[in-house]
C-alpha cells in the first residue's frame, strides 16, 4: 500500500509519448487477440464475420476508493432482492407503470408492454403456475459523488438496470487487459497504486452464466435450449457470445441465438403446456436431426427500446414468448421495474421500506437507509405537490419562472430530466431543460423524471483510444479529463413461492467517458470500456 494518501489530481500519471505508444501498441493487440472485439461498421451484418474491431477502451486503469468499491458490492444483494419484490408487486407496478394509472399513460412504450402484461395477467391463474419463475440479470450504475458534505467523495446510482444489462463478458477483458499491462510493463512505475493487490478480480462471464445456468435448471429439462432474443445486426455480439460459450463450456447449455422477426415465425407454444418451441432447421440442432427446440430460459438482449418493435407483430411475439413456460430474463414486469420512474418513486418517503425490511438484516448487509443514500434526489415532473423540502422545488421553479431567469439558470444546471429509455442518448441537461419543458405538453410530463446531477472529481483524466478503424492510419490515443462510471452486476432467480435465489456481485464494469460528454454508452460511442485500480484516501 501506498505510504500517502490518493489525490485525484495526480491522475493520470504522466507517460511518454514513447511509453503511451508502446502500452497502446500492446492493448490494442491484446485485446484484439481477446475477443473484446465488436464486428466492424456496416448496413447489415454478413451471418458468417470475417474481420472485428476492437472496443473503445483505456490505456490505465481508473481510481476508484477500495471503500465505496467494496460498498457497492455489498449494496448489489440488496438492489436483487429489491428489484426481484417490486416486479413481483402487480398493485405496485400497475400503480407506477400502468397505463390507467401511472407512465403508461403518457408513454407509448411502457403503456404497451403493461397492456400486453395485463392482458396475460386477465387470463387467470394457470399462467402463474405454469411458470411463476422470473430471471433479472441486473447491473446498478454509480458514479463518484463530491458533492456532499465536508468534501467527502460518495457512491451515487446512476440507474438500475434490468433488461440487457450488457458489457459483462466484455469488462472482464478489459480488467485482464490493464492487469497484462502491468505485469508486462509495471506501467513504468510512474504510480504506486498501479500494483496487482489494487486489481480486483473480475469474473463477470462467468457469473452472468451461472444466472442464466440456475434458471435452465430449475426449468428442468436439461436438453432444452436457452434463448438469446437479439437484435438484428448487432455489432456487440462477442459480450454476448462469450456468455454462451460459458454456457456450453461450464454448463453443457446450447443456446440459440434469433431476433423477433425470425421467432415471429419460427416460435410456437403448446396450447395446453405453454412449452415453448422453436422451428429451426435440423443442422442448427445439436443433434443435426431436430426440428425444433424446446426453449428453457429467453434472454433478452433485445426489446427494451420502442425501434426493436417496428410492428405490431413484434409486440405480439414479445407476448407469446412472456405467455410461454420458458423462464424470462427479465420477465415484462421486471423490466418495467427497472423504469426510471420506478427508481424515483421509490425514493419517496416510506416507499423503499415497504420493500426491504428490518427483518431482512438476517439475510442482507445493506438495508433500507443504506440505499437509500446511494440515491440523489429525484422528482416527478407532473407532482404538484413534490414530496420534498422547499428549497428543493427546482423543476417547480424550472417551469415556473420566465425562461432565461438567473434562478431558474442556476437550477437546472443542477439536474437531469430522464424518460423511461434504456439504451442512451435520451436525457436533458441543464440549461437545455428550461427551453425543453416550455415544449413539453403537460399530458406528457408523466413520462420524465428529474434528477439531480451527481458531480464526479474534477481534474481526473485518461489515456483514451478510440473504437479500431475509427482512425484512419491506426489507433491515437488520446489524454482526456474524464469521468468513470461504476457498474455492478447481479442476478436473482424468484418467485412469489419460492423468494429470491440471488447472487450479488457478479463481476463488475467501469466505463469513462470524456468531461465534455454528459451521457456514458459505449455502444452509443460516448465512452470507452476500462477497469478499476483500487486507492486509499
Ligand atoms: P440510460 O438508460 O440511457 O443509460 P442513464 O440514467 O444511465 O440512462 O443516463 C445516461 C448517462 O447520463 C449516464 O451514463 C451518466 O453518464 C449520465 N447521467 C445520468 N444521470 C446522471 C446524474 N444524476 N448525474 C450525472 N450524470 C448522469
Ligand atoms: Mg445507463
Amino acid at each position: 500500500m501506498a505510504s500517502t494518501a490518493f489525490d485525484y489530481s495526480q491522475w493520470p500519471p504522466s507517460l511518454t509519448d514513447d511509453q503511451i505508444g508502446a502500452l497502446t501498441q500492446h492493448a490494442t493487440t491484446y485485446v484484439l487477440s481477446h475477443g473484446l472485439t465488436y464486428l466492424p461498421p456496416s448496413a447489415t451484418q454478413p451471418p458468417s464475420p470475417s474481420s472485428v474491431i476492437h472496443a473503445p477502451i483505456s490505456l490505465l486503469p481508473s481510481p476508484i476508493p477500495r471503500s465505496l468499491f467494496e460498498r457497492a458490492q455489498q449494496l448489489q444483494s440488496s438492489y436483487n432482492i429489491l428489484y426481484a419484490r417490486v416486479a413481483m408487486d402487480d398493485d405496485f407496478l400497475d400503480k407506477v407503470m400502468g397505463a390507467v394509472e401511472g407512465v403508461g399513460k403518457a408513454d407509448e412504450f411502457v403503456g404497451t408492454l403493461w397492456r400486453g402484461w395485463k392482458a396475460i395477467r386477465d387470463e387467470g391463474i394457470v399462467q402463474a403456475r405454469l411458470q411463476p419463475l422470473h430471471l433479472g440479470l441486473f447491473r446498478s450504475d454509480y458514479l463518484l459523488h463530491t458533492g456532499g458534505e465536508d468534501g467527502t467523495i460518495s457512491l451515487k446510482q446512476v440507474e438500475f438496470n434490468t433488461i440487457s444489462s450488457s458489457f459483462g463478458p466484455l469488462s472482464e477483458r478489459a480488467a485482464a487487459m490493464h492487469r497484462y499491462l502491468y505485469a508486462l510493463t509495471n506501467y513504468y512505475g510512474v504510480l504506486p497504486w498501479l500494483k496487482s493487490e489494487n486489481f480486483p478480480l473480475n469474473d463477470t462471464t462467468a457469473r452472468l452464466a451461472e444466472g442464466l445456468a440456475e434458471a435452465h435448471k430449475a426449468y428442468g429439462v436439461p436438453g432444452a435450449y436457452v434463448l438469446f432474443v437479439v437484435q438484428p445486426n448487432e455489432r456487440n455480439v462477442f459480450d454476448q457470445r462469450w456468455l454462451e460459450y460459458e454456457l456450453l463450456e461450464k454448463h453443457f447449455i446450447c443456446v440459440v441465438r434469433q431476433t423477433f422477426e425470425e421467432l415471429a415465425s419460427s416460435a410456437t407454444l403448446d396450447a395446453d403446456t405453454r412449452i415453448l418451441r422453436l422451428a429451426i432447421a435440423p443442422a442448427l440442432s445439436l443433434s443435426g436431426s431436430e426440428s425444433s427446440l424446446e426453449i428453457s430460459t429467453v434472454y433478452f438482449r433485445a426489446g427494451y427500446v420502442p425501434s426493436d418493435y417496428p410492428t405490431t407483430t413484434h409486440y405480439a411475439t414479445r407476448f407469446t414468448l412472456e405467455r410461454s413456460r420458458a423462464i424470462k430474463c427479465p420477465t415484462i414486469p421486471l423490466q418495467l421495474a427497472g423504469g426510471k420512474k420506478v427508481q424515483e418513486f421509490l425514493s419517496r418517503p416510506g416507499v423503499v421500506e415497504q420493500f426491504i425490511r428490518d427483518t431482512d438484516a438476517r439475510d442482507i448487509v445493506t438495508g433500507a437507509k443504506d440505499l437509500r443514500e446511494t440515491w440523489m434526489s429525484m422528482w416527478s415532473l407532473d407532482d404538484p405537490n413534490p414530496p420534498v423540502a422547499p428549497a428543493d422545488h427546482a423543476i417547480q421553479q424550472c417551469t415556473d419562472e420566465p425562461r432565461g431567469t438567473t434562478y431558474a439558470r442556476a437550477l437546472a444546471d443542477s439536474l437531469v430530466l430522464k424518460p423511461q429509455r434504456e439504451g442512451g442518448g435520451n436525457n436533458v441537461y441543464k440549461q437545455d431543460i428550461p427551453p425543453f419543458l416550455e415544449t413539453l405538453p403537460m399530458q406528457d410530463r408523466e413520462a420524465w423524471i428529474a434528477m439531480q446531477l451527481i458531480l464526479p472529481p474534477q481534474g481526473v483524466g485518461s489515456y483514451l483510444i478510440r473504437a479500431g478503424g475509427s482512425t484512419p492510419g491506426g489507433n491515437k490515443t488520446v489524454r482526456s479529463e474524464t469521468v468513470s462510471e461504476l457498474g455492478i452486476f447481479g442476478w436473482a432467480l424468484f418467485s412469489c413461492e419460492t423468494g429470491v435465489r440471488e447472487r450479488g456481485d457478479a463481476g463488475w464494469l467501469v466505463r469513462t467517458k470524456g468531461v465534455e460528454s454528459n451521457e456514458g454508452g459505449v455502444a452509443a460511442g460516448f465512452s470507452v470500456l476500462d477497469s478499476v485500480v483500487l486507492v486509499d484516501r
